[in-house]
Order: C-alpha cells, then sequence, then structure tokens
C-alpha cells in the first residue's frame, strides 16, 4: 500500500509511534539474534517526505525513540540530534522505487549473510519462502556500504513484490507494510538461509518446482501482513500507522 500523506498534524504522533516501535523493535531483534552490536538499521515512512531512521553507530539495546532520526526523501534530517544510519540513501531509494512499502529492515544477521558472502541467491527449499513475496530471494551487487551506488544495486534487485533481497558481501534487506511484517520477513530469511546452507554443506538440496510454488503462493494470496500466512510467532508491539 502506498504511504499516505497525513495532514501535518497529524505526523507528530505518527513520529512518535514510529520512534517508540523503532526503538522496540532494535531490542527485538537483538535477543533473537538478527541484529548484534550497531550493525544494521531500520526505518518507517510516515509519507514520502517523512521517514523515522535508527541512528548512525548506536547499540540497539541504547536506542530510544528520542534517538531516531527524521529525514526527507533525499536523506536530510529535518529532526533529532542523532546522525541518521549510515544507510540511509539505500532506505531512501528503495522508498521512492517502492511505493509499495512502509518499512524496511536492515541486518547482517549470520545465514543470510553467509549467502550473501556466497552470492548465492536463495531458492525454493521450503515453502515458506512465499513470505518474501517472490520465490527466490536475489542478491544485489556489491558496493560500499552507505553510498548511493549500494542504493542503486539494492534498487536494481529489489523490484515489487520481493520483500527481501541479500547484499553481496554485506546482509539482507527486507520490507513490508509494517515494521513488525519487514522484521518478520528477515527471521523468516535467516531461518531459510540456514535451511539452505545445512543443505547444499550436506548435499544436493530438493529445491520446489515452479507448480509446487504456485500452489503455496495462491494460498498466501490476499493474505496481508506476511506473518499471518505461516502463523506468526508473538510480534512485537504495535503497528505502523496509519
Ligand atoms: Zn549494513
Amino acid at each position: 500500500m502506498p504511504a499516505s500523506q497525513p495532514a501535518p498534524s497529524r505526523q507528530p504522533g505518527q513520529i512518535a509511534e514510529a520512534s517508540r516501535q523503532l526503538a522496540a523493535m532494535g531490542r527485538h531483534l537483538l535477543a533473537r539474534g538478527l541484529l548484534s552490536q550497531t550493525s544494521g538499521n531500520m526505518s518507517i515512512r510516515i509519507s514520502d517526505d517523512v521517514i523515522c531512521i535508527t541512528p548512525s553507530s548506536m547499540p540497539y539495546d541504547e536506542i530510544g525513540p528520542a534517538d531516531i532520526v527524521v529525514v526527507d526523501r533525499s536523506g536530510h534530517p529535518v529532526r533529532g540530534t542523532r546522525k541518521p544510519s549510515s544507510e540511509t540513501p539505500l532506505h531512501c531509494l528503495a522508498y521512492r522505487s517502492r511505493p509499495d512499502v512502509s518499512a524496511i529492515v536492515h541486518t547482517h544477521s549470520p545465514m543470510a549473510t553467509t549467502l550473501a558472502i556466497l552470492g548465492t541467491p536463495i531458492p525454493a527449499v521450503h515453502y515458506m519462502i512465499a513470505v518474501t513475496g517472490v520465490t527466490t530471494v536475489p542478491v544485489a551487487e556489491y558496493a560500499t556500504y552507505g553510498t548511493e551506488q549500494l542504493a542503486r544495486n539494492v534498487r536494481a534487485a529489489f523490484g515489487a513484490p520481493a520483500r527481501a533481497v541479500l547484499l553481496a558481501n554485506h546482509g539482507l534487506v527486507t520490507a513490508g507494510p509494517t515494521l513488525a511484517d519487514a522484521a518478520f520477513v528477515a527471521e523468516a530469511v535467516e531461518t531459510l538461509a540456514g535451511f539452505y546452507y545445512r543443505a547444499i554443506v550436506a548435499g544436493a538440496p530438493n529445491i520446489l518446482s515452479p507448480e509446487q510454488m504456485a500452489e503455496v503462493m495462491a494460498k498466501y494470496q490476499d493474505k496481508e501482513p506476511a506473518a499471518a500466512a505461516i502463523g506468526a510467532p508473538a510480534r512485537p508491539r504495535g503497528r505502523t500507522t496509519p
């Protein structure tokens, strides 16, 4: 769903709620092992020109709502005292090219990053890949972190309806209509990457056929958020508004 354009009078409340969600999600994903130290970042789009994003170089267990930075569509800070994430260009370009997503999660989670280092897309090794919206999680070409080139490489590999893309020698980016959905997909891809890695180390994995995946994808249609489709674990508090 495209980001709406809320009346300016509603935005302070939405920014406060998004900031609370981002701070809480940082702790949640840290506890789940998807984030570590200060690596990774997350954002929520309030409107086309109002994006809440995690700060640069702060441990996730120290980030509070007041540390979240608001940037405009070009990534320029418009509110907050912290420096925005170094991957702000990636988030901003993804939002400009993907009106269907309102939240983005970027991690260096271990198994997804291992496959990203191998440059290996994740094929349909398990039906739960359907939560990514596609039957193969692609790999975006390598570029230095924090650069416009990396942002462009991600845009090139991350077309709708994909909700996940590996970043070569770097990590994982996921997206969704809410922060909870994007985080759910990040955790699902980490699980899938672990399955696939263990399977290729042990032998030659069977890959589900296009026909088998078409049946699964049909079952997932009209199930929004993605998390609902496979029985989500306990979801973090809150949802993105609107
Ligand atoms: Zn990164």
